[in-house]
């Protein structure tokens, strides 16, 4: 590969820390008790790589693996032929043959239950969401089912009152249940609420170093496992009075330089991200002017063209990044768009 080829390839790239990986999967194990930890690995492991994240999670001590899709679940079973793989979202018709063929387990909402799959009772304790009514869970007593599970409204909000309202009453179902998997907690209720471990966890954003409560991921002993970056492709003095990008959002009060980095909202970095700061070399600096499809501007100091830039990652949190969006850092990683013509991904170990 000529050397031109490589840096056309490389706009920017994405580096996913196993190492960090591995250290959260301790820290979820140690915070799930007597409990198994089941690595939700779904949205392509919210944008980490789904093979790369259960292969880790598997051999850190994580029990099963949960997706949203039976394809999500089938495309692991090419890779992991024992694992325990759990379909969380229903079945789309028509799935029900390569799924059983794939061995998936699956959830389910509706009280008709199809033949030939281990089934999770899916109930809606309140989440208002997919699942079934306790009364129906109960009139199922059925050999094929091995998982009595529920989902969580608002176990990372600052108000408890519901979400123990909603644990009170899987408990009492639970009790009806013994013998099968229960399991109800989420990344932020493993971490918060000790009794809504049951019998099993389903971990998702804290498993990637992403905190489910929207602040510091190390105030709960977590470490970010994706980083992003670029560089600066160009950089440009604006005289005072000149502008850069669309709408002319940014104008320079005095002479300014700035720096162009070949990344804009098509590879996920979002139009809401003017004023954010990113790292330009060691140092934070914002981003200025409106982000374009595939680029968008940074003020600099005297930083060269070539300084690297890093987006996410090395103190630069997706929570922030989500806070200047008015979103969540689920919404951040997922959103970013890997491949060889964007975001190219590579994988660090130890
Ligand atoms: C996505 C999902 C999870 C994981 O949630 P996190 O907040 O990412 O830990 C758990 N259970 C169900 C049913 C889910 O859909």
């Amino acid at each position: 590969m000529t050397t031109s080829i490589q840096r056309a390839a490389r706009r920017s790239e994405i580096t996913i820390d196993l190492g960090a990986l591995r250290s959260n999967v301790r820290r979820l194990r140690a915070a799930a008790g007597e409990a198994e930890l089941w690595a939700v690995v779904k949205a392509d492991a919210y944008g980490h790589g789904a093979v790369d994240v259960a292969r880790v999670a598997l051999e850190e001590g994580a029990a099963a693996l949960c997706v949203a899709t039976a394809p999500e679940g089938e495309a692991l079973r090419a890779s992991f032929a024992d694992a325990r793989i759990l379909v969380m979202g229903p079945l789309v018709p028509g799935e029900e043959t390569f799924a059983r063929e794939s061995r998936l387990e699956i959830a389910v909402s509706r009280p008709e239950i199809p033949g030939g799959f281990p089934v999770h009772l899916k109930v809606d304790t309140g989440m208002g969401r997919y699942g079934m009514t306790e009364e129906e869970a109960l009139s199922l007593s059925r050999d094929d089912v091995v998982g009595l599970m529920s989902h969580l409204a608002t176990a990372d909000e600052p108000d408890e009152s519901f979400a123990r309202e909603q644990l009170e009453r899987f408990e009492k179902l639970a009790e009806r249940f013994d013998g099968v998997v229960r399991h109800v907690a989420n990344s932020a209720a493993t971490l918060r609420f000790p009794d809504a471990r049951f019998d099993a966890v389903r971990c998702g954003v804290a498993l990637y170093g992403l905190s489910p409560f929207g602040n510091d991921p190390a105030e709960h002993g977590l470490e970010p496992v994706l980083s992003w970056r670029s560089h600066v492709a160009q950089a440009k003095e604006l005289p005072a009075g000149a502008s850069t990008g669309y709408g002319r959002r940014f104008r320079a009060e005095r002479p300014t330089r700035i720096g162009l980095v070949p990344v804009g909202y098509a590879d996920g970095f979002r139009r809401g991200l003017t004023g954010a700061e990113v790292l330009v070399g060691e140092t934070r600096r914002r981003v200025v002017g409106t982000i374009s499809m595939d680029s968008f501007a940074v003020e600099l100091g005297d930083e060269p063209e070539g300084t690297p830039v890093t987006l996410l990652g090395d103190g630069i949190l997706a929570e922030e990044h989500a806070r200047t969006l008015g979103t969540i850092n689920y919404e951040i990683t997922c959103g970013i768009r890997v491949s060889a013509e964007r975001a190219e991904r590579k994988v660090r170990d130890g």
